[in-house]
C-alpha cells in the first residue's frame, strides 16, 4: 500500500521505502542481510492485519449514527473534495481547543505528502482529495516526533489500519491520538495514470507542476497544470475517475486485494454522498459520515458544531447505496479471507463465486506483468473497467 508503517518500526532500519513511482515500483524493500526476523513490520502492515477480517455485516465497522452533512463555509465547501466535512470538522476541533494538531496530506506535484498540521491555515491548505500516492511515512515519522498531545489523524482505510496497528505496538503514539478519520477509498491510482493522461493529452509528464483532482463544485474538475498550459476535465470524465484513475491496471498491488474500503477501525468514516437525492440538488457537495465511537459521538453531538456544519441524519443503507461497490468488495473479500482460513484449515472447499473473485484478482495482477506502461491503450482500460464491474 506504500504506507511506510513497516519502515517506521524496523529496529534495524533495514526497510527502505520507494515512493511514488509506477505501480510496480512503489513499495517497501527489506535488506534481508540486515533483517533480524523480529516480525515487527508484519505486525503493523495494514494488508496483513486488517480488522475487517473480524468485522461482521455490513462490513463498515460498528457505527452509532450516519449523517449527511456539508460545511457552512461556502467557499471551503466548493473547493474541498466533497462537502468539506473533514477540513471544517478539524478546524472546529482546533478552534475550540479540543485538538492541537492533525495528520493531513498535501499535494506535492503529482503525488502527495502527509504531515502534521498545527494551524487551521495548514489544515485548509491540505483540503481536497489526492487521487495519487501519498508519502504517508513522512506523516508517521512526524507523528513519532511531535510534542502535540491531541492529534486527529486523517487517512485512507489502509493508512488508518496501519496507524491503529502502530498504536498497539507503540504506547507513546497511541497517547497522542485523539481521533482517527478514514476517507472511503475505491483504490489509489499510481503515477502510471498521470503518465497515460499526459500521453493522451499531448503534454510532457515531466513538466507537470500541479494536479488538483477535485474542486470547483461537486463532483468538480481535475486540473493539471503543465509546461504548455492547463489540462482540465470533469471528475466523471473517462480521463479522470470515469476510467483512467479508477483502473485496476494503474493502482498499487495492495489495492487489488484490499478488503476495507471504509476504514472499519476509524472513529469516523467519510465519503461522497453519491445518492440521487443529494446529486439532484445542483449543490456544492455533500458528505456522508459514519460516527463509530463514543468519542466521535461526543464531539459531533456538541450543539456548537451546528455553526460550522449543516447535518441531517440518514441510514446505513444510504451509506452503503452511495458506495455499493466499495462495500461489496469488502463484503466479498472478507468472506473469502474468512473462508480461506477455513479452507487452509481443511474445514471447507472454496465455492465457485469466490473462486471467480480470486481468479479475477489474479488475472488483473498477471496482466499487469505483461503490460508495457508506455504502450497501455484505451482497450486495456476498457477491459479494466469491465473487470472492476465484474469484481464489484
Ligand atoms: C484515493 C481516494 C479514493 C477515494 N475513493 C472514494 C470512493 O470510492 N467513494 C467515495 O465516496 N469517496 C472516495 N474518496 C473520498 C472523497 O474523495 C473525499 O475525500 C471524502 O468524501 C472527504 O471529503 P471532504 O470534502 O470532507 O474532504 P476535505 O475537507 O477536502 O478533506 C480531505 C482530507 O483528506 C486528506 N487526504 C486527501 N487525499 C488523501 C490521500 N490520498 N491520503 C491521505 N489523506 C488524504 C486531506 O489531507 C484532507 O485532510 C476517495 C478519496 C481518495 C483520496
Amino acid at each position: 500500500m506504500s504506507c511506510g508503517a513497516c519502515a517506521s518500526v524496523c529496529p534495524k532500519k533495514c526497510i527502505s521505502y520507494r515512493f511514488g513511482g509506477a505501480a510496480d515500483e512503489s513499495y517497501a524493500h527489506a535488506d534481508e542481510a540486515t533483517c533480524i526476523d523480529c516480525g515487527k513490520c508484519l505486525k503493523v502492515c495494514p494488508v496483513r492485519n486488517s480488522e475487517i477480517a473480524t468485522a461482521s455485516p455490513p462490513f463498515t465497522g460498528n457505527y452509532k449514527k450516519v449523517l449527511a452533512t456539508y460545511s457552512k463555509n461556502s467557499e471551503l465547501r466548493r473547493s474541498a473534495a466533497s462537502g468539506g466535512f473533514i477540513t471544517t470538522f478539524i478546524c472546529y476541533m482546533m478552534e475550540k481547543g479540543y485538538a492541537d494538531a492533525a495528520l493531513v496530506s498535501k499535494r506535492n506535484g503529482v503525488t502527495g505528502k502527509a504531515f502534521i498540521a498545527t494551524t487551521q491555515e495548514e489544515v485548509i491548505g491540505a483540503k481536497t482529495s489526492i487521487y495519487a500516492p501519498v508519502d504517508y511515512a513522512n506523516g508517521i515519522s512526524e507523528l513519532f516526533s511531535t510534542t502535540c498531545k491531541k492529534v486527529i489523524v486523517v487517512g485512507l482505510p489502509c493508512h488508518i489500519q496501519a496507524i491503529n496497528n502502530l498504536r498497539k505496538v507503540n504506547k507513546d503514539v497511541d497517547a497522542k491520538i485523539l481521533l482517527t478519520i478514514s476517507i472511503v477509498c475505491g483504490k489509489t491510482p499510481t503515477t502510471d495514470a498521470y503518465r497515460y493522461i499526459a500521453r493522451k493529452g499531448g503534454f510532457d509528464y515531466d513538466t507537470i507542476t500541479s494536479v488538483k483532482n477535485r474542486g470547483e463544485g461537486w463532483p468538480g474538475y481535475m486540473t493539471i497544470r503543465h509546461g504548455d498550459g492547463e489540462y482540465k476535465v470533469s471528475y466523471k470524465s473517462e480521463m479522470s475517475m470515469g476510467m483512467v484513475l479508477s483502473s485496476p491496471f494503474m493502482c498499487n498491488t495492495g489495492c487489488l486485494s484490499c478488503v476495507d474500503g471504509v476504514g472499519v477501525s476509524a472513529d469516523l468514516s467519510v465519503c461522497d454522498a453519491w445518492l440521487p437525492r443529494y446529486m439532484k440538488q445542483k449543490s456544492d457537495g455533500w458528505n456522508l459520515v459514519l460516527l463509530k465511537s463514543e468519542n466521535a459521538m461526543q464531539y459531533m453531538g456538541n450543539d456548537e458544531i451546528s455553526h460550522y456544519l449543516y447535518y441531517e441524519e440518514c441510514s446505513i443503507d444510504d451509506f452503503i447505496k452511495a458506495n455499493r461497490r466499495v462495500v461489496e468488495k469488502a463484503k466479498t473479500g472478507n468472506k473469502i479471507r474468512l473462508k480461506e482460513n477455513r479452507v487452509a484449515l481443511g474445514k471447507e472447499a472454496i465455492g465457485f463465486k469466490k473462486k471467480m473473485y480470486v481468479w479475477i484478482t489474479k488475472a488483473i495482477n498477471r496482466t499487469k506483468v505483461f503490460q508495457s506502461k508506455e504502450k497501455i491503450g484505451r482497450l486495456t482500460l476498457v477491459f479494466g473497467k469491465a473487470l472492476n464491474k465484474l469484481k464489484g
